[in-house]
Order: C-alpha cells, then structure tokens, then sequence
C-alpha cells in the first residue's frame, strides 16, 4: 500500500469541506506539491491536523482529485467500492424495470460518490468512463464489483485522462465477449445504433433522453425540424418519429452524415425523405437565410467550444448569436430547444443568453419548458458544476 499523503487546506476552503464539498480543488491545498503518483489515498487537514475528508489524487481538468468520504473512520477499499456501485444501482431500479428503455446511466461519479468515474448500461453492456489515471488504478476493483454482479456479455472502457481530459484513443475492451456492433439499444421505444469500440463518442448522448422524448410527443408533430450540430442525428430520429414533416439536420463531421443514416433506418425511417447535411452550422444558417428556408422548430445543441475552418464558437460568449441566427430562419409561433452542457455556467446565465439574443431582434418570446440532467445522472448536492446540463424550449411570441 502507498501511504496516505495529507493535504492541508487554505482555511478559506475549510467550510466548503465540512458542508461535504467533494471536489479537491487546486486552490484549496496549501501543498501540492507533495502529491506524486495519481491514485494515491488523500487526507484533508486543516491547520490543527483535524481531519476534514479523505479521497484520492487523480488530475482532471476539474481538479487535483475527489473526496470519497468525510468519514475519517470509512476504509476505500473494495468494500466500499462495492457498497457505492450497489447504491447507484438500486436507485435506478426502475431503468432496470422499464424494457423500453436499454440504456442507462448507473453510476454518475460524485452524485453517486465517487468522482471521475461513470458506468453506462447498454443493453447488458457496460461502459466505464475514467476520467483521471488517480481513478483508473481502481479499476480491478470496480471490475471486481461488476463481475459480483452477474451477468453481463462485456465491459468496454473509455480512458479520459490526458492532459486535456481528452479521450485516448485505445482498443476500449475490457473483458467479456467481444461485441459486434452497432448494438441496438432502446429509449422510450426508440431505436439507436451505439458503437462501444469506435471512439470517444458512442453514438448517442444518454443524458438527452427526456428531451428527446419531449420533440416526438410534444414539438414534433407536423414541423419541419431543424436540428443543428446533430451528431449522428438522435434528435432528428425523435422529430420523425414524432410525426415531424421534414428533419434537416446539420453537422460539420462528415461520419455524421452515414451516422444519421444509419439512426433513422434502425428505426423504419426513409433517409432519403430527410435533409442530412454536412456543413458547417454557421455557413448553413447564412444559406437558409439566403434561401429564405424557414423551420418551426429548431434544435441547438453546440459543444461547449467548436472550432472550424472560419468560426470559433463558445457557448458562454457566443450563444446570443446563435440565438439570433436562429430567429433569422425561425417560422412563427417557432419553437426553439435551446440547450448546453457548459458546466461553467448554470441555469441563469444560459437564460440571460437566451434573453439577449431575443432582445437583440425585438422578437418577443415565451418559456415554455426547461429540463436538466435526467434522474439516472444523480448529481451530488453539493457540486453544482455536476447539473451542467441546460435544456430550455422557448417560442417565439408574434
Ligand atoms: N446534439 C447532438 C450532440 C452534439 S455533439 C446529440 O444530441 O446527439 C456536437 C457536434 O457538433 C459534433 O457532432 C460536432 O461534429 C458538431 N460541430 C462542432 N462544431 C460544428 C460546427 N461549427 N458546425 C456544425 N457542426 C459542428
């Protein structure tokens, strides 16, 4: 065993860690600098050596490391990794109930107590998430956890943890049988074709799903529905089932466009009845502009930051433009699903964004719903960068 390494903490940080604030943050240690091989076991002291939290060291772009427990006398060991995982699962026991839904979220690092991990269920398979190389070395014990289980046909893994918190690019297998993919999973009914060996994205975000559900069985029936930076096209997919007119959809990835063929045919729908374009979202919106192509609903869902040939975009400077391009092609009474997942803002701020792009048009507007991350990304109370998901659909008011 490594030894347990103290961390003091600036006193200015000592309250945050006694209301079981689980992040350790590098502004908060007084001694970085004695930490060395990720995965090491920390403890937080304050200045008289009293015991705040303890957890492990593992760089993220977020910080040093996680608190796993403010309990001095709790061990990490398997046990306690055991009891987190069987925690998390029971609270979506009626994910597991529900067989139109195959894909899930079962562990949600720090809302479910350990930060930088995350498992996906994908219709018996699991994939972890690690998210710093301080968590990858428990991976034996997390796969301990998971085998204790039972059943599954394989574990795939996803390593987030070079210096960006990028993806590395790796085989991702970790035990089981291999799978032969796409393997077809089910949301609310629906179908979505996910690649569990193909990089870092698997083909749909799961923590869209509720909104998703809210474009078939609310927005989409009879619109024509644009969905801008649309990946492999998850929220076209909704719209057509909804009983939309017409789907646009709009990436600047070229795979994006043999992605969202592939999504819409799993599902019985005729490709060749939808727009699939790969363009750039701001040179399209100059085109339907020239066109005077109009949408009643449209879908914005950027990346926290894009960078393209001509355009950088981020979310929290650039979003009121995206708004107003938005308004430029937008039908009347036109609905907009405004959404981000920039964990550096919260609720309010994306609203004043929206705001102001309305403002800057005179275009009058109404909220008609919000939505955050769904239940199975528990969130830990304590940590609201972990709700980073944003979701408000407005309509323009004539
Ligand atoms: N809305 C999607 C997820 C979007 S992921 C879903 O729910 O499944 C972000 C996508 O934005 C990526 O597919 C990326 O290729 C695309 N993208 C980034 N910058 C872009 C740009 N300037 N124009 C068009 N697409 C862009």
């Amino acid at each position: 065993m490594t030894k347990t390494i103290e961390l003091n903490v600036n006193p200015d940080f000592i309250g945050h860690y006694k209301n079981k604030y689980p992040l350790i943050n590098k502004d908060a240690i007084k001694n970085p600098g004695d930490l060395s091989a990720e995965g090491t076991l920390v403890h937080l002291i304050d200045q008289n050596s009293n015991f705040l939290a303890k957890g492990y060291y593992g760089k993220q772009n977020k910080g040093l490391g996680w608190v796993l427990t403010f309990n001095e006398g709790e061990k990490i060991d398997t046990v306690f990794f055991k009891s987190k995982i069987l925690t998390a699962i029971n609270k979506r026991q009626s994910f597991y109930k529900d067989k139109n839904t195959t894909a899930f979220r079962i562990f949600n690092g720090e809302g479910d107590g350990i930060g930088g991990l995350t498992i996906d269920y994908f219709e018996g398979y699991y994939l972890i998430n690690w998210y710093s190389e301080g968590i990858y070395s428990f991976k034996e014990k997390v796969i301990q956890v998971l085998d204790e289980l039972g059943d599954y046909k394989a574990i795939y893994e996803k390593k987030r943890f070079d210096t960006k918190g990028q993806y590395i690019d790796d085989d991702d297998f970790v035990k089981g049988e291999r799978g032969e993919f796409p393997i077809i999973i089910k949301e609310n009914g629906m179908s979505y074709a996910v690649y569990l060996n193909d990089g870092a994205m698997v083909g749909i975000f799961l923590d869209q799903r509720d909104v998703r559900q809210a474009i078939r069985n609310q927005y989409a029936k009879g619109k024509h529905v644009l969905n801008t930076f649309s990946y492999t096209g998850a929220f076209s997919v909704a719209a057509s089932l909804g009983g939309a007119a017409k789907t646009t959809s709009v990436d600047l990835a070229k795979r994006s466009k043999s992605k969202t063929i592939e999504q819409f045919s799993v599902n019985g729908i005729d490709f060749e009845q939808q727009d699939i374009i790969v363009m750039d979202v701001f040179d399209y919106f100059k085109y339907a502009k020239r066109k005077e192509l109009k949408f009643d609903v449209v879908v914005l869902d950027p990346p926290s930051f894009a960078r393209s040939k001509k355009h950088t975009f981020s979310t929290s400077k650039n979003y009121p433009e995206l708004i107003k391009d938005t308004l430029a092609i937008l039908e009347k009474d036109g609905i907009i699903v405004a959404s981000t997942n920039n964990a550096s803002f919260g609720m309010k701020k994306f609203k004043k964004f929206i705001d102001q792009g309305f403002k800057d048009m005179k275009v009058k507007y109404r909220i008609v719903e919000e939505f955050s991350l769904p239940a199975d990304f528990q969130v830990d109370r304590n940590f609201n960068q972990g709700n980073y998901l944003k979701v408000v659909i407005v309509q323009k008011v004539n």
